[in-house]
């Protein structure tokens, strides 16, 4: 069973890599014709060429995500801790909040307090940071708020992402972290996301050491929260 797995995850990882070439120059070239005949397209066609780049994204962005999940799998995604400070990275989360943001009507507050630094891979926890703002601006409608946080304890940092979107039905709460789990499959899938956002995100703070969960009343909104261990990785992950 152990190697059918296995074989099974390098399948994934193959094959995401075999697909990524293509659809580069998939997107290049699509791009570059959107370009060049601009001039000449009509309108339905220059929105069929936005269409086209748009879907490669969204495949590119599912391969990538595909490719993070194979190599967490075979143990492979080894974390680089060094010293970050939280604060400036949810700062950060909060600068590409309001430009996801923009022209959509809403607030974006940020609240940070004590001392934030700890040990960390600071590349992933802003992939992480970056999955829950950009979850919380697609699953808010216009006029709603997003409210970035940072608490300092002893032995840990806690830090929340909330939202004043739809918020997520009880029965579906816990199965969110799941891959390719969606509460409304036609929505989100319109909406862009690939699925695999908030397990990748789970992954990454257990990875740390820490934990990452949510809580939610339908119809208020969500919350994302995220404790990271001051000290960093477990050996075994560092
Ligand atoms: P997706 O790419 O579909 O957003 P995620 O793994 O990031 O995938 O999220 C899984 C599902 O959790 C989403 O499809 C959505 O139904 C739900 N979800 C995530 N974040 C929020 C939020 N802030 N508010 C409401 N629902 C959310």
């Amino acid at each position: 069973v152990r190697e059918a797995f296995q074989r099974q995850r390098a399948f994934v990882a193959d094959a995401s890599h075999e697909l990524r070439t293509p659809l580069t120059l998939l997107r290049g070239n699509a791009e570059l014709l959107q370009m060049t005949a601009a001039a000449h397209l009509s309108s339905e066609d220059a929105q069929s060429f936005r269409e086209i780049v748009r879907q490669t994204e969204q495949i590119e962005r599912l391969i990538s995500d595909m490719s993070t999940l194979a190599r967490m799998d075979e143990g492979q995604l080894l974390l680089q801790p060094a010293p970050v400070d939280i604060g400036e990275l949810l700062r950060s989360a909060a600068a590409d909040a309001r430009l996801l943001a923009a022209g959509k009507d809403m607030a974006v507050y940020l609240e940070t307090d004590g001392d934030l630094r700890i040990a960390a891979d600071e590349t992933r926890v802003r992939e992480l940071l970056l999955a829950l703002v950009d979850n919380a601006v697609r699953y808010t409608p216009p006029g709603g708020t997003i409210t970035l946080r940072a608490t300092a304890a002893d032995s840990h940092v806690e830090v929340s992402a909330s939202d004043t979107g739809p918020g997520i039905p009880p029965e579906h709460i816990e199965r969110v972290f799941e891959r390719f789990y969606r509460v409304d499959p036609s929505r989100s899938r319109e909406q862009g996301g690939s699925g695999l956002g908030l397990s990748i995100a789970r992954a990454i703070a257990e990875a740390h050491g820490g934990s990452l969960t949510v809580s939610s009343k339908e119809g208020t909104g969500a919350t994302f929260t995220l404790q990271l261990p001051r000290s960093g990785p477990p050996a075994a992950s560092g």
